[in-house]
């Protein structure tokens, strides 16, 4: 059996713990490999190494930072089926998503970040006739990278290629659940060429490996994609130290429908938007409201594309679902179906493991999509993050209702409205409250903008030059002019 080393200083190093944690298949409940379980002295190795390899890579010239993350995006590309394969396996996502989504979007955000720092600037001002101030931004030293199971190596690259990008060094902790294509991304760095110690990976428990890192005092930027609860835990913690923290956490999305907007288009793109990745993904909209005079026929035609999507091993083609990430997930969302029932919902479809699975499958944590109607916003299961296959459907009378509806739990990450009507779009638009507002359109995404949550979804963003700017110091310089150049270019 496959165990999962941590890399530090170039090299896979079995963790001074001892210890290892299970790696269980989602799709067949059966362990797999075991990844190293890291504590204290894990990260203490893991930030000396990046602390040692700092110096040098903030003083790489940007051109070949960015080279080498190029030269490492390569190398997943190459790599495609085996990365895509690996994810699937560990997340229970069906392969065909992997390959079409997951392993990309890796090989994109290095190519963009590699690419941006090479178009990085920074300000400058002048002060009247007085002075000259300009900005220099400096990376920031050792940055704690803390990702989720959800997008494994999506995600996990999203804050790795701009930490890097700008010239910090990284102690990257996946999420223990799903840690194998992380350790491949170390095998593809050191492959390709990157100098060691730059990027450290330590697998294991948040509650070990993830809370040492967060409270060393030689990382002074964590960047965090998870959780809510864990999110205030790290705040808490990261606080009093004064660290530079972004939190990406959790939501609860409202997904808009207007009598006015193309049914076909909603009803294809709704199916996605709260199932895809078997609805583990932050920004699925898993309340979709739909106005009055069209909630009946959203249902129908909502309730019968569901139940289209084929529930399945994996790494069948043709499989729409997969299995859900861990047996202990699988029954926190079923709770929230029992709770849907008990409250007097209707479950139109789903929210019970498929009958139909193929053998390798019969212990898997699988669920089939489940659509429910008939709950009031005071219900947990419409404020509550569920992140699994589990959507409300909600009618509405009109837009100030369905605004306040929209906001009324204490997340923020992303919304959906769908209208042909352009000025209701931009109104709606303003009132969300989410860092994140599509409109006839679900997760297109532009890796220039601004991404993150209000409210108790997250704080600070991630993408495009935000990212480069969490990453470093501003430091302004100001200059003042001597006096015969100030009084030559007074007026
Ligand atoms: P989680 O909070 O349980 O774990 C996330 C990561 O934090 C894991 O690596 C975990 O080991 C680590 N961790 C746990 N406790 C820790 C601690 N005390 N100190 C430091 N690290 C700790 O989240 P999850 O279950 O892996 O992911 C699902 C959650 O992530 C959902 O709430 C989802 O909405 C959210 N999410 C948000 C975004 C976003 O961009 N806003 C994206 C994906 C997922």
């Amino acid at each position: 059996m496959k165990d999962i080393l941590n890399h530090v200083g170039g090299e896979f190093v079995a963790p001074l713990t001892g210890r290892y944690l299970d790696n269980v298949e989602p799709a067949t409940g059966k362990r797999f490999s075991r990844v190293a379980a890291s504590g204290e002295e894990d990260v203490e190795q893991a930030v000396r190494s990046a602390a040692g390899a700092f110096g040098a890579w903030s003083a790489t010239p940007a051109r070949e930072r960015s080279r080498l993350l190029i030269a490492v995006a390569d190398r997943i590309e190459q790599e495609l089926e085996a990365f895509s394969l690996a994810e699937s396996v560990d997340t229970g996502k069906p392969l065909e998503l992997a390959r079409s989504l997951d392993i990309p979007r890796a090989v994109s955000n290095l190519r963009f970040f590699a690419t941006a720092i090479l178009h990085f600037g920074s300000e400058s001002h002048t002060t009247d006739y007085d002075a000259l101030n300009y900005t220099l931004r400096r990376p920031r030293g050792v940055a704690g990278l803390i990702s989720p199971w959800n997008l494994p190596l999506y995600l996990l690259t999203w804050k790795v290629a701009p930490a890097l990008a700008a010239g910090n060094t990284v102690v990257a902790k996946p999420s223990e659940l799903t840690p194998t294509t992380a350790s491949m991304l170390a095998e593809a760095c050191r492959d390709a060429g990157l100098p060691s110690g730059v990027l450290n990976v330590v697998h294991g428990l948040g509650a070990e490996a993830g809370a040492a890192i967060v409270r060393h005092p030689d990382v002074p930027t964590i960047s965090f994609t998870g959780g809510t609860a864990t999110g205030a835990g790290i705040a808490a913690a990261a606080g009093p130290l004064f660290k530079k923290v972004a939190l990406e956490l959790g939501g609860k999305n409202p997904n808009i429908v207007f009598a006015d907007a193309d049914m076909d288009a909603v009803v294809s793109t709704s199916v996605r938007s709260s199932f895809a990745n078997q609805g583990q993904v932050c920004l699925c909209g898993s309340r979709i409201f739909v106005e009055q005079p069209v909630f009946d026929e959203f249902v129908e035609r909502f309730v019968a594309a569901t139940r289209k999507l084929r529930v399945s091993d994996p790494l069948e083609s043709g499989t729409d679902q997969g299995a859900l990430v861990s047996r202990a997930h699988l029954e926190k969302v079923r709770s929230y179906v029992r709770k849907a029932r008990e409250e007097g919902g209707t479950i139109h479809c789903g929210g019970e493991p498929p009958t139909n699975l193929p053998d390798r499958c019969k212990n898997g944590f699988f669920l089939e999509p489940a659509v429910i109607t008939g709950l009031g916003m005071d219900s947990c299961v419409n404020r509550e993050e569920i992140f699994g296959p589990v959507v409300t459907v909600l009618p509405f009378r009109d837009e100030r209702e369905v605004v306040r509806q929209a906001n009324c739990t204490p997340y923020g990450l992303a919304a959906s409205i769908w209208t042909e009507n352009l000025s209701r779009a931009h109104r709606m638009a303003e009132q969300i409250a989410a860092g994140v507002v599509w409109i006839n359109c679900w997760m297109l995404r532009d890796l220039r903008v601004p991404f993150g949550g209000m409210k108790h979804s997250g704080v600070g963003r991630e993408g495009g030059m935000e990212a480069l700017r969490f990453f470093t110091e501003p430091k302004n310089v100001c200059i003042r002019y001597p006096e015969d150049v100030s009084e030559g270019i007074r007026p």
